[in-house]
């Protein structure tokens, strides 16, 4: 499937819930986010649905996200039916590493080895001020686990001025010893709405620390879909990454769609839902119908974040957390 400016997309995120047990504060308040009842978050059977009708339609690539996806109880059914899809080359997860470690052996079993961890710090004391709960100890075995079980890991990591900056050098040594790409994110104003000025660290702020440590690094070309710019240190077993998540330098690129846990359809991040799949398959439309609706919309999808994001019913103050979006 290609959009209007000939991108190829193939690529869904799915956010499977909006719960997270986790209230890093740059995706929502201390108090949480108010939850969509139950019934409102699509099924396993209609998650399962929607992908094997974008499989047919030729996406190639699922990442399960949230809120965090191992709330879920029914998140393991939802890997094994996702796996029998031919479609999908690869089945991504991007979890908070809380709740994983006795999944491992399951997920090793259908395949599904490719893990996005969210560790925005390696000091416990900071790691407890961002996420505000207790689970470093916990998140850094599972890190442990992962890596010596041989799934491929990326580590991403929030970077946010007056918080977290003096993270960047020891999170990119990890991949001096560690097969994982490490990766720094921009902040996004996606915080359930409570923190209405985000004072950016940009992905230049991020780059120039991580030159003036290495000089020797060297940027790697891009491959399709990449939101990281790759840059590699000669010597180290993974890679490091910068991701303009806010700056928004890869839209011409962009291969992807989202699906909120509540079925809303975003065909970019910046925009504030574009069409509700959950209702649409609830008034019994059938398979091909499905797919006609996915088609009209990726063809509408805007040019980039900027234009998504002038095209948004609600202004930027009320701006959504990442967790009921699925980040
Ligand atoms: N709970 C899982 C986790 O934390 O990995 C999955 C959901 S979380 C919303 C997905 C990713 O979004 C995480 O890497 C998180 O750091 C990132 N994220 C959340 N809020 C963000 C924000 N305001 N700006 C940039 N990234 C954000
Ligand atoms: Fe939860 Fe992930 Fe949001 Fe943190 S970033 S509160 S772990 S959904």
């Amino acid at each position: 499937m290609t959009d209007s400016f000939d991108r190829q997309i193939d690529y869904v995120r799915i956010g499977v819930t909006d719960r997270c047990n986790l209230r890093c504060f740059y995706c929502m308040p201390a108090e949480g986010i108010v939850y969509e009842p139950k019934k409102d978050l699509l099924s396993y059977e209609e998650i399962t649905r929607l992908l094997w009708v974008l499989g047919d339609l030729g996406f190639k690539k699922v990442r399960f996200t949230g809120g965090e996806p191992f709330l879920r109880k029914d998140f393991i059914r939802l890997l094994e039916h996702t796996a029998e899809i031919d479609a999908y080359e690869s089945i991504h997860i991007t979890s908070n590493g809380t709740l994983l470690q006795k999944h491992i052996q399951k997920l090793k079993e259908l395949g599904i080895t490719k893990i996005n961890l969210s560790i925005d710090s390696l000091d416990a004391e900071r790691f407890h001020k961002i996420t505000r709960r207790d689970d470093f100890e916990k998140v850094m075995q599972t890190f442990h686990m992962l890596v010596d079980t041989g799934f491929k890991i990326k580590l991403n990591a929030v970077i946010m001025k007056g918080i977290n900056t003096q993270d960047i050098i020891p999170l990119a040594e990890l991949a001096k010893d560690y097969p994982v790409d490490v990766r720094f994110i921009e902040e996004m104003p996606f915080n359930g709405g409570y923190k209405e000025n985000v004072e950016m660290y940009s992905a230049k702020d991020i780059y120039a620390d991580l030159k003036a440590h290495y000089s020797d690094m060297e940027k790697l070309p891009g491959k399709h879909g990449d939101t990281a710019s790759l840059l590699s240190v000669p010597g180290y077993k993974g890679k490091i990454g910068v991701i303009a998540a806010f700056s928004r330098t890869f839209c011409n690129t962009c291969n992807r769609l989202r699906i909120s846990a509540k079925g809303e359809i975003k065909s970019c991040l910046y925009d504030d839902g574009v069409f509700n799949i959950r209702d649409y398959m609830r008034s019994g439309v059938s398979d091909g119908e499905l797919a006609s609706k996915f088609k009209e919309i990726i063809r509408l999808k805007p040019k980039d974040g900027f234009e998504a994001e002038k095209l948004r019913k609600v202004p930027e103050a009320a701006m959504q957390s990442m967790s009921s979006i699925g980040g």
